[in-house]
């Protein structure tokens, strides 16, 4: 038997206008919508009876037209270092990782952009996962109510940072990115500071050339790891069809439009990038617009495969940038127990 009852729409996926409209053909005032758009977004409701300050009617009249699809932090694993990990299950049943990182100064939210990805990364377990779809902004902006949330009752402190480097790709979900980073800055939203929010990118030249023309105001890193294109296309298949050269006019761009440094990832493997050479041409690299390093720590991801170069190396590329006036920093992985760290969310539990 075919069911009579319309489909519940997503009420998130409502502009505050069409809620408004909503109501008033509803006989309702417009007001509503307003209370109720504090609820979806600054109140992070799960469901319409947590909207307490409006009627029963109102909120069975909403039960029956809406859903809310909100995530739900299906496990949640503890390091010994304090970061979390979240498990988080989508409304279709798929699962996505983000993660709390606490540190002395500030507690970050590692947040991912798709289910999977398709950039096939050699050194990241993510990439062992095929991409299956992108995530809408009020799953983004969920993952970092969650933490926020966590950051407020488990460490009694403000979330101060978000970075867009947990699963996927940013800049290929770029609109819902884009709408998930405006209601998270959003004094209606989370009221963060876009100074605050970093993307990661693995460096998508026309997509990096769109952000400086929409004039955005987050900070941008780009995961870099060879400034050499043969060591690059060989662990990054991305880099075949977006060269270095490229992806340096893009950067150049950015400059211009931001006046905003980007900072770059890198990861020194033993028998890849380990050369003078690699290091010569990541400091060429770094001149091209003001810039900074991260030198992240390798995550193995399974056997074999890669290897984290010596402690001598990473001094040969800290001194060479250092002495060339490029800040570097030697970040030392998180949550590396429970599987959290950089490239290694892949669902595992
Ligand atoms: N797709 C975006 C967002 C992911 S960020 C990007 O590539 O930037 C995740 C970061 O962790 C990237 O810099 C990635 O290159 C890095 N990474 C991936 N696998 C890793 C591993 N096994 N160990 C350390 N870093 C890794």
């Amino acid at each position: 038997m075919l069911s009579s009852e319309p489909a519940k729409r997503d009420i998130r996926k409502l502009k505050l206008d069409e809620l408004k409209k909503f109501f008033t053909d509803q006989g309702d005032k417009p007001f509503r919508a307003v209370q109720v758009d504090e609820w979806l977004w600054k109140k992070s409701a799960k469901s319409f009876d947590q909207m307490t300050n409006l009627s029963v009617a109102t909120r069975d009249l909403l039960k029956q037209n809406f859903n809310i699809n909100h995530i739900q932090v299906d496990t949640m694993q503890r390091s010994t270092d304090g970061t979390i990990k979240n498990a988080v299950k989508l409304h279709d049943g798929l699962i996505v990782e983000s993660v709390l990182i606490p540190a002395e100064k500030r507690i970050t939210a590692c947040v991912s952009s798709q289910v999977g990805c398709s950039l096939a990364c050699a050194f990241c377990a993510t990439a062992r996962l095929k991409r299956q779809r992108n995530l809408s902004a009020d799953e983004i902006y969920d993952q970092v109510a969650a933490i926020k949330e966590q950051s407020e009752t488990i460490f009694n402190r403000p979330l101060t940072n978000i970075v867009f480097m947990g699963m996927g790709e940013p800049l290929l979900n770029y609109s819902n990115v884009i709408a998930a980073i405006d209601k998270i800055t959003s004094p209606k939203g989370l009221g963060m500071a876009m100074k605050r929010i970093t993307v990661s990118t693995v460096g998508i030249a026309k997509m990096i050339i769109k952000m400086a023309d929409d004039g955005v105001k987050f900070n941008l890193a780009v995961s870099l790891h060879a400034a050499l294109d043969d060591t690059r296309s060989s662990i990054m298949p991305i880099n075949d069809s977006n060269p270095l050269a490229d992806l340096a006019e893009a950067l150049k761009y950015w400059y211009q439009k931001t006046k905003r440094k980007v900072t770059y990832e890198y990861v020194v493997w033993q028998g890849v990038n380990d050369t003078p050479e690699h290091a010569q041409a990541l400091l060429k690299f770094c001149k091209i617009i003001p810039s900074k390093v991260n030198l992240i720590e390798y995550n193995p991801i399974d056997e074999g495969g890669f290897k984290q170069a010596s402690d001598a190396v990473l001094m040969m590329y800290m001194d060479l940038l250092e002495k060339n006036g490029i800040t570097t920093r030697i970040r030392k992985s998180r949550g590396k127990d429970i599987d959290a760290a950089c490239g290694q969310l892949a669902n595992k539990s």
